[in-house]
């Protein structure tokens, strides 16, 4: 065993206790949702450049770990994706959130929504299920995809798109720009908004590239019939530069953070309440 083989070298101790790490935080989300008492939902609102009115309000999940304390949704989604939980989270996340929507008065509710799920055969009658249950109105729901989804089975994809918008739902390009979302494959007539990714707004006034692509994607996409939201706007500078380029929708932290459901109704009731 103390030989020193090569694979022991890579495979050493540290190497052992993530595998560890991994197998158990796996478990436990096999336990999470058994109740899903463990999870909780989140919502970000987005808001017009142009107005300031609170155009929509995108669904954060988040798993309050038992022992771990507040596990981030980037580290925990793609364990549920691998070991085929994600269906069932998913579907949890849209059912909280068309429920929530369903008691505002105005403002549609985002959802993301996993390359896996996008490939299911039935995932577009399932949402319409979820829709038909909660009451909300298929012009009220975005769902956010990025084209990583595309990419392994473009077919079943484009056809659950097709579905989804044919019924009303809007569908938005996330992460755009990152290299997982640039219209590769993608026809641009199959979305409605594309989301520029964090990555690019966190850049402004430091990186001048990142200016220039964040006026390019705006230009394209207003070339194309478009709609544009900006992710991660933290100040005051991203904030102007933004809508003085003609971004549609601002989303970020100068804004709001995500926040509970009920504090969401209170801020539609001040702000977007018509
Ligand atoms: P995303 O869809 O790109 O969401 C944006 C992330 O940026 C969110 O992190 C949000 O809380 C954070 N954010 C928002 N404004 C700001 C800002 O001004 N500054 C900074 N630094 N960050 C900001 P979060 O909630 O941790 O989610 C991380 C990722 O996890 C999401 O990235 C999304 O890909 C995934 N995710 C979250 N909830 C779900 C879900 O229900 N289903 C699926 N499939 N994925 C989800
Ligand atoms: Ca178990
Ligand atoms: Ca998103
Ligand atoms: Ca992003």
């Amino acid at each position: 065993k103390a030989s020193g083989r090569g694979c022991y070298s890579i495979f050493g101790p540290h190497m052992d206790a993530l595998v560890r790490e991994r197998a158990e935080i796996e478990r436990d989300l096999r336990d999470a949702l058994s109740d899903y008492s463990q999870f909780e939902v989140l919502y970000q609102p987005k808001y017009f450049a142009a107005t300031g009115a609170i155009g929509s309000v995108e669904a954060l999940v988040r798993w309050h770990h038992p022992t771990r304390g507040l596990i981030s949704p980037a580290y925990f989604i793609p364990i549920a994706e691998e070991a085929g939980l994600i269906r069932e989270l998913g579907r949890f996340v849209l059912k909280e959130a068309c429920r929530a929507a369903a008691a505002w008065p105005i403002a549609n509710v985002a959802v993301n929504i996993s390359a896996v799920q996008l490939r299911d055969e039935g995932f577009a009658m399932e949402v319409m299920a979820v829709l038909a249950a909660t009451g909300l109105a298929p012009q009220k729901l975005e769902i956010e995809v990025t084209e990583t989804a595309w990419m392994d089975s473009f077919d079943s994809c484009v056809a659950n798109i097709r579905a989804l918008r044919a019924a009303g739902i809007c569908i938005a390009l996330d992460d755009f720009g990152t290299g997982f979302s640039t219209f590769g494959r993608l026809h641009e007539t199959e979305v409605d908004h594309i989301k520029i990714d964090k990555m690019f707004v966190e850049g402004l006034g430091k990186n001048r590239g990142d200016e220039a692509i964040i006026q390019a994607i705006v230009e394209l996409a207003r070339a194309k019939g478009l709609k544009t939201t900006a992710e991660g706007v933290e100040t005051e500078e991203q904030n102007a530069f933004l809508t003085q380029i003609g971004c549609d929708e601002l989303q970020g932290f100068l804004f709001a953070k995500p926040m509970r459901r009920a504090d969401v109704a209170d801020l539609l009731s001040k702000t977007g309440w018509k």
